[in-house]
């Protein structure tokens, strides 16, 4: 970035145009970039591409595709879908290309613009690949889009050419309109997913907003219908949670959804879009989707404008990294299933499962123990779509940014309204970040200027909390650290009660075994706070005796455990994968497995206090 500000300097200072904005410069090397897709065959899943650079100065032009996807956190290595690339010379003259690594080609000898041709094969309806077929081209810009390096500012324009006889049409954040369309630099322009079909688009506003919804489903119009609805009471709750909706570029903000049978489940945040993807009926799977849309709207604040520092900018030769996804991710998750309750979408014991589904994912696993929430924020490269073929212990070390993140924002929302009694909350923290980091925005559209550090994120905590030593604690016990929150006590605040969902139950841990011919293996990695991780007991295992009773199936191992009592010592027996026989004494424990419920649900009675808690919390928002 720093190279090509210097140049945007540089012009504006020999054209005399001191003290002007940089940015209104127009150096001849800032010639937009001109992209046209095209679609022969849509049936055999493949697209044309091209690319006219022009107004070229360097002697060599390093053509690339993406190793990464704005808002994916690993690598996805686009160039593997590209091929029968060609460059050509203004002159139509075909240029040779070399291939210095495998995501790119160099051109040279151009003279001063290249055009170059290729096609680009994607079948994956999701939020990061390249989907075409019959039905429409399903677009994230870094799947197809072949850049180059240092032409980062320039403008890019994209012409869609529907495929013979077809009447389709483009949902995007890009600029424009019909065919054509427009960003203003490289950023954006991959941080713009379109949608290219027949698809059906339902409008609606709130306050000064307008907001579009996209579907590309096998529902009816009336269930579409239906559905927005309830896409415009979370658009409405989150809008109260901030106080006020961003500036959206386009002057609109688009939701993106392809509910197909052959989608991939997935939603993807953008600066003011989101594409969201799932093999089900909006008839079918109402709440789950409606989950999605209010966890990725929720990213048109958190993440997209409340920016962590390692995400910005994106860089697309290489994966990005931050310490905050508990905080990007994580507190999206919190919001999510909070928003649907509060919009009167989902019923409050559905809302609380997801809630005990947060805090279990931490308190049940001994990962916390090994990585603090910020060192998982670190793992994303690895975790989010990131295929190797190696097997990992992830079960024992590594609880996901997501849910770990979640719980955290559950634990942060209820003290903060515990310790003020209910004065100051989770949203409040939000907003302050917000205006401290997101509404200012960014001087270049598609950036943001003042992206936040874990420290930045602590001292809005101790602006809102007013409490510098509360808010350098909380920091470096559960982000930094290791600690655990006792979710017990604050749940109690709300007249919710966390227990053990089988109390007086004996466990062995959440061994799963498979069954083979009469013979039972481990197919799960054994945790080290599960009884069994002391037996030696291992993945791949054969296990043959528990209780000194054969074992041959899961159900003969669940009706022995049935048997008996957390404490009781029992023998088993088992193979591992050397060969090596082992006999020894495994001493069972009581199911941790936790639920939490409403009080009054279980024949307790709600107080009056624990009743406006829960309201201001959980109850729809002024
Ligand atoms: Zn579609
Ligand atoms: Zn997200």
């Amino acid at each position: 970035m720093s190279r090509l500000l210097a140049a945007a300097v540089c012009a504006a200072l020999s054209t005399g145009a001191i003290g002007a904005p940089a940015r209104h410069a127009q150096p001849p090397e800032a010639a937009p970039i001109h992209y046209r897709f095209s679609f022969p065959e849509p049936q055999h899943r493949w697209m044309q591409v091209e690319a006219a650079f022009s107004g070229l100065a360097q002697q060599t032009l390093e053509l690339r595709m993406s190793r990464s996807s704005p808002g994916r956190y690993s690598l996805h290595d686009f160039a593997k879908n590209v091929y029968d690339v060609h460059a050509f010379a203004p002159d139509g003259r075909e240029l040779e290309t070399t291939r210095p690594d495998p995501y790119g080609w160099n051109v040279s000898g151009f003279g001063s613009g290249v055009t170059v041709q290729y096609k680009v094969y994607g079948d994956r309806v999701d939020g990061t690949y390249l989907a075409i077929d019959e039905t429409h081209a399903h677009i994230n810009m870094p799947a197809v889009i072949m850049w180059a390096h240092g032409l980062d500012e320039r403008p890019a324009s994209i012409t869609f050419q529907e495929p013979a006889g077809m009447r389709w049409r483009v949902a995007t954040q890009l600029h424009g309109s019909q065919l054509e369309f427009t960003a203003p630099n490289l950023q954006y322009l991959m941080d713009s997913p379109a949608e290219f079909g027949p698809e059906t688009i339902r409008e609606f506003t709130v306050g000064p907003r307008t907001f579009r919804f996209s579907a590309h489903h096998t529902g009816t119009d009336a269930e579409l219908d239906a559905y927005v609805k309830s896409v415009e009471q979370i658009v409405r709750q989150e809008g109260a949670i901030y106080g006020e909706f961003p500036e959206y570029e386009p002057g609109t903000y688009t939701f993106l959804a392809d509910y197909l049978p052959y989608a991939s489940g997935d939603g993807m945040e953008h600066r003011n879009s989101t594409v969201m993807t799932a093999a089900a009926t909006i008839r079918d799977q109402r709440e789950r989707l409606l989950d999605t849309v209010a966890h990725e709207f929720f990213h048109c604040w958190n993440v997209e404008r409340i920016r962590p520092k390692g995400l910005e900018p994106f860089d697309f030769d290489r994966a990005n990294m931050t310490d905050s996804l508990w905080l990007a991710e994580g507190f999206t998750q919190y919001y999510g299933p909070l928003v649907l309750q509060r919009a009167g979408l989902v019923n409050l014991p559905d809302t609380l499962g997801s809630f005990a589904g947060l805090v279990s994912s931490v308190t049940l696993s001994p990962a916390h123990l090994v990585r603090s929430a910020a060192d998982m924020s670190r793992m994303a490269p690895f975790i989010d779509g990131g295929r190797t073929v190696d097997r990992t212990n992830w079960p024992r070390t590594v609880t996901s940014y997501y849910s770990f993140g979640g719980a955290i924002a559950l634990a942060l929302d209820l003290t903060l309204r515990d310790r003020s009694n209910g004065a100051v909350t989770l949203d409040d923290f939000m907003r302050a970040m917000w205006r401290t980091y997101g509404k200012p925005g960014g001087s270049r559209e598609g950036y943001v200027d003042h992206p936040y550090t874990i420290g930045d994120a602590e001292a809005r905590l101790a602006d809102v909390s007013g409490d510098r030593a509360f808010a350098h604690q909380f920091f470096a016990k559960y982000i930094l650290g290791h600690d655990v929150v006792d979710y017990a006590p604050l749940l109690a605040r709300a007249g919710l009660q966390l227990r053990k969902r089988d109390a007086g139950r004996a466990w062995l841990g959440d061994v799963r075994v498979d069954d083979r011919g009469g013979a039972v293996y481990v197919s799960t990695l054994i945790e080290p706070n599960w009884p069994a991780y002391q037996s030696g007991l291992e993945q791949d295992d054969e296990l043959r005796q528990v209780d000194g009773q054969r074992v041959s199936s899961a159900d003969d191992l669940a009706r022995v455990l049935a048997r008996h009592k957390p404490g009781d010592r029992i023998p088993i027996v088992f193979v591992n994968r050397t060969g090596r026989a082992a006999a020894t004494d495994v001493v069972l424990a009581e199911d941790p497995h936790i639920e939490v419920s409403a009080v009054e649900s279980m024949g307790g009675t709600l107080s009056a206090a624990q009743k406006t808690f829960r309201e201001h919390w959980l109850g729809q928002q002024p």
